[in-house]
């Protein structure tokens, strides 16, 4: 239902939480968020209000970069461990998810027959998995990795992906789902919707259908699910916080 990443120089908790509450008015069942700190990865999440995810997350983590989520479920109850982000085994990747992954099941059964213990009843969880061992079995980015398993992917998505092994760069794609990049001073902002982020940054770029971005404190590269780049550029908008 609602995304916010953050890649930059501030703290990211504050940011992310901020963020979902600015998303609040389009409805959600759970809020959860994940931040990549001293490479690993601390998640928090609930099937509750934004306010208590915050209260959960206390004086939060120092760490920088990160994404969160409100979720509003298609597949599987609205539970703290069906919340996003859902993470892979080896609790290197964390991803959010917006949209239905049309073929979950088939991916779901070859996880499991791969002899992956799935944690929640999601469509959303098997896309961490994958991309996981599409790093595991060499792809040559993290951009590289998603993109792989997004062409095997039926359904739509706005999908964010953090990854502890690559702590410099978020990577996000669009298919059915919106996806903004808001772009600020050696900081950047990811959303599913520009309310998000619109207090922090005026310049923004829009995602089409079929984009992914890699985003890093200083600079987005954004390409399509072809791997051709599309270079671009970010507009001003005007709109009142
Ligand atoms: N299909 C996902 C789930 O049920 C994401 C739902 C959403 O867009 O919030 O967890």
């Amino acid at each position: 239902c609602g995304i916010v990443g953050y890649i930059g120089h501030r703290r990211a908790d504050p940011i992310l939480v901020e963020g979902l509450l600015r998303l609040e008015y389009r409805g959600y069942d759970s809020a959860g968020l994940a931040v990549a700190e001293r490479g690993k990865l601390k998640v928090t999440k609930t099937a509750g209000r934004v306010h208590e995810l915050r209260d959960l997350v206390g004086d939060g983590s120092p760490a920088t970069a990160g994404v969160a989520h409100t979720r509003w479920a298609t597949h599987g109850k609205p539970t703290d461990v069906n919340a996003h982000p859902h993470l892979d085994s080896g609790k290197h990747v964390a991803v959010v998810h917006n949209g239905i992954v049309e073929n979950a099941e088939q991916l779901r059964a070859e996880l499991t027959d791969g002899g992956v213990d799935l944690v929640s009843e999601t469509d959303s969880e098997a896309l961490a998995h994958l991309i996981s061992q599409a790093i595991d079995n060499g792809a040559e980015s993290l951009e590289a990795a998603v993109r792989s398993v997004l062409h095997r992917v039926e359904g739509t998505y706005g999908l964010l992906v953090v990854d502890v092994r690559h702590p410099d760069q978020l990577v996000v794609a669009r298919n059915g789902s919106p996806i903004v990049l808001g772009v600020g001073d050696g900081e950047m902002y990811v959303a599913s919707d520009l309310a998000a982020l619109v207090r922090h940054t005026q310049r923004v770029v829009h995602l089409d259908d079929g984009e992914l971005a890699t985003v890093r404190a200083d600079d987005y590269r954004t390409s399509t699910l072809q791997a051709r780049r599309t270079d671009k550029t970010a507009t001003v908008v005007d709109v009142a916080d």
